[in-house]
């Protein structure tokens, strides 16, 4: 087959752009002939989800603030009911990845369809991907009952945005592209959202940084949100996904964090093996080179670069190296055991790859 052929099933979703686009959020809620949207948040956002809930006025069926990270299948269980007793129609996460996973819970055994608006740059609300955890192991599929339907992006919603975790979860967001970009069910169409998405977040993160208020940086992190969670949601991932799934849920690591540390280590194993994909996301980054380019990006932003600083045990890494190895996602470059031991070694103490 010639590099050209590809296979592209595009999801269906609706997606608004705009600042201040929350506030269109009745009518959203209209179009979908829903009228008793419940309110979904994490404990730490429930005054964003209150006002949400008074912008919907009658169309409310009131805040359920139970989001949790890794949804816990109690948590799922609770909002469930939730939504059943108030007779809601409809959800609307506002939050992050973790919120937006709630409602994915929901929708996964009541069809009830979900309108997203994120508030960090995880991407969740573009995939049909849903993740529950239950007895401490994370369980992951794929449903299209779970893609939310409509999808409101407002910058405004990210302004204060810490700028730490703005930087962690910009670095998650294009760890989605780069692996999009080597996919081996990627497409052409994907590749160039990739490309975009990466050179969005480079340039508006280092914006962020420099002034975390600054209005165009927060959407063009936002813009490379939907176009690297897009990727996400259509193409497979590798490695760095693998690894980082391990150590989360194997170690409870923090989710964003933990793409950061491994995102260059990842590349830097794959580089030989997807030259093209290296290029393009090297041009992205406007840097010579996509792995020492990532490595420079995070720590030009202060972000970690370390496994060992955001609470990985050294003594746990042949275990992770193991999980790794068991049931791998397809990757560009075979999995090698010598090698990927080097790389967790690497990422561990935060060596410069390459
Ligand atoms: P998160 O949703 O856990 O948010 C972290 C904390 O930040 C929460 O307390 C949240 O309320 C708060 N927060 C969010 N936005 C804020 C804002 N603008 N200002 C202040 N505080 C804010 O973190 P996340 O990184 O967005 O999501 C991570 C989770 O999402 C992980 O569990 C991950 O597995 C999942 N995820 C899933 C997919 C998918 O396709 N299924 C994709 C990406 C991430």
């Amino acid at each position: 087959a010639s590099e050209r052929d590809f296979i592209f099933t595009a999801q269906p979703s609706r997606v608004v752009f705009a600042p201040g686009s929350l506030q269109r959020l009745p009518q959203e809620v209209e179009a979908l002939g829903a009228r008793r949207a419940l309110v979904l948040c994490t404990p730490q956002q429930v005054a964003l989800a209150e006002a949400t809930s008074a912008l919907l006025g009658s169309a409310s069926a009131g805040v359920f603030s139970g989001a949790e990270m890794h949804v816990p299948i109690d948590s799922a269980w609770r909002a469930r009911r939730h939504a059943s007793q108030v007779g809601a129609d409809c959800a609307v996460a506002i939050g992050g990845g973790s919120t937006v996973g709630l409602g994915k819970a929901i929708a996964l055994e009541s069809g009830l369809p979900i309108i997203a608006v994120p508030t960090t740059y995880a991407g969740s609300e573009m995939t049909p991907i849903y993740g529950i955890t239950e007895v401490g192991v994370k369980k992951t599929g794929r449903d299209l009952r779970v893609l939310p339907r409509t999808v409101l992006y407002d910058p405004e919603l990210s302004r204060h945005l810490p700028v730490g975790m703005s930087v962690v979860s910009g670095i998650n967001a294009i760890a989605h592209a780069a692996e999009g970009l080597y996919a081996q069910d990627g497409n052409p169409v994907m590749s160039l959202m990739a490309e975009e998405g990466i050179r969005a977040l480079a340039q508006g993160l280092r914006g962020i940084h420099r002034a975390p208020a600054d209005m165009a940086a927060r959407s063009a992190c936002l813009y490379g949100a939907w176009l690297c969670g897009s990727v996400l949601g259509h193409v497979g991932m590798s490695l760095h996904h693998k690894l980082c799934h391990t150590l989360g849920g194997s170690f409870n690591l923090p989710h964003a964090e933990t793409h950061t540390v491994v995102l260059s280590h990842a590349l830097a194993y794959n580089a030989s093996a997807a030259p093209q994909a290296m290029a393009r996301i090297a041009a992205a980054l406007g840097a010579p080179d996509a792995a020492t380019g990532v490595f420079d990006l995070a720590r030009e932003l202060g972000a970690p670069t370390a496994l060992r600083d955001i609470g990985m045990p050294q003594d746990g890494l042949p275990r992770v190296l193991e999980l790794a190895l068991s049931n791998p996602y397809w990757n560009p470059r075979p999995l090698e055991a010598e090698a990927l031991k080097e790389l967790l070694a690497n990422a561990w103490a935060g060596v410069r790859p390459g």
